[in-house]
């Protein structure tokens, strides 16, 4: 398919962020918003509230939402800087590539750091986060990543956050390709800090990230920040002071999330959208076992946003020729191996339904005739 002629539909996305978008999220866009303008800082401050209220959390008790311009990453690296104080320590949970892209943050911001490391099948022990705690007590905050998506694994951020609150740390979750799409509940799991992005379980577009953050610890060390452009507290201030992003605005990138809000809503909120994505994994699931995968991790730690396969055992099996042949279909999975193992990952999420992935697992069926791969 590389000729030049447009076509009618974009390919379908099996990734795990950026998602397949329905058109009127796309549609959106078509407009030129004034970004310093009133109307558009009322959409700006309607947004932050309306994050507020899909998180279940309110600023009467304490809780702020920070949109800041850029991906996931930038917002993780930002509630770093912004909060860790000078001499401060982290504790990073890590059982895949997200939290180990936290650990190289820290490192770059020469923030005093410890891992505790599980493998990529396997979540943290909340008991073990407790023995971490207790022996140094140097470690102010605790980092860890809900929905690890490089294998699509969950981990426990309820049992650990009571821990952490327990000792009298700091938690920070990175929830970017879970919210919108798990139902979390902030003051039982005692997050300080939330991490998302418009572009995942929300469906919008790729542009910023959000940070849903208590407003004390935001605040605790404001004068010892790390960097300008990704310091909470400031663009906080700034929000406050006159409804602003501070430097440029992604625009386009709000008006799509304001619509995939929108649809959110009419979906029956998190948990309609919850149902859906629980539907497309479980009929994918269903699907891949009948052809004959192994999916990697434990039903019980397995989320319903993204699942790893394992490759087929025939050497016919390159993961180059399935990619490219699947998108030949019309369907993207995940490229890129990142786990230890030899795995491929399909994401459940996104516009897509029980019907995209049934033709999605006929297409896999197609990719392996055609290149001879036999799965016993
Ligand atoms: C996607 C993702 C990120 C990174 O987000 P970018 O938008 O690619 O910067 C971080 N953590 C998790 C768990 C993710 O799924």
């Amino acid at each position: 398919m590389n000729n030049s002629l447009p076509t009618a539909r974009d390919k379908v996305l099996f990734t795990p962020g950026p998602l397949t978008t329905s058109l009127t999220v796309k549609q959106a866009m078509l407009r030129d918003a004034g970004s310093w303008h009133f109307e558009f800082n009322v959409k700006v401050k309607e947004i932050r509230q309306r994050i507020l209220k899909l998180a279940g959390v309110t600023s009467e008790k304490g809780y702020e939402c920070i949109l800041l311009q850029g991906s996931g990453t930038f917002g993780v690296e930002s509630v770093f800087s912004t909060s860790v104080p000078e001499g401060g320590k982290v504790l990073v949970l890590s059982n895949g590539a997200y939290g180990e892209r936290m650990v190289a943050m820290l490192k770059c911001l020469r923030i005093e750091n410890t891992v505790y490391r599980t493998g990529e099948n396997e979540p943290p022990d909340p008991a073990h986060v407790a023995s971490l705690l207790e022996k140094d007590t140097d470690i102010t905050h605790v980092a860890v990543v809900h929905c690890e998506t490089t294998t699509g694994i969950v981990n426990p951020i309820a049992s650990i956050g009571k821990t952490v609150k327990a000792a009298q740390r700091h938690y920070i979750v990175d929830a970017m390709s879970s919210l919108g799409g798990m139902p979390i509940d902030f003051e039982d799991a005692c997050i300080d800090f939330l991490v998302s992005s418009a572009n995942k379980c929300i469906e919008g577009v790729p542009g910023f990230s959000f940070v849903i953050a208590k407003r004390d610890p935001l605040f605790a060390n404001e004068s010892t920040t790390r960097s300008l452009s990704l310091d909470l507290a400031a663009q906080l201030r700034g929000f406050e002071k006159n409804g602003q992003f501070r430097y440029s605005p992604p625009t386009h990138s709000l008006l799509a999330f304001e619509q995939a809000l929108n649809e959110l809503d009419t979906e029956g909120g998190v948990e309609g959208r919850a149902a859906r994505y629980k539907r497309n994994h479980e009929v994918l699931m269903n699907g891949m076992e009948s052809l004959g995968f192994k999916s990697y991790l434990d039903a019980k730690f397995q989320s319903y946003l993204i699942t790893s396969f394992h490759f087929p055992e025939d050497s016919k099996f390159t993961f180059d020729a399935f990619y490219r042949k699947l998108s030949d279909r019309g369907m993207i999975i995940y490229p890129g191996k990142i786990s230890q193992v030899d795995l491929f990952r399909i994401g459940s999420i996104g516009r897509i339904f029980e019907c995209d992935v049934l033709a999605l697992v006929g297409s896999i069926q197609g990719a392996l005739t055609d290149m001879g791969v036999s799965m016993r």
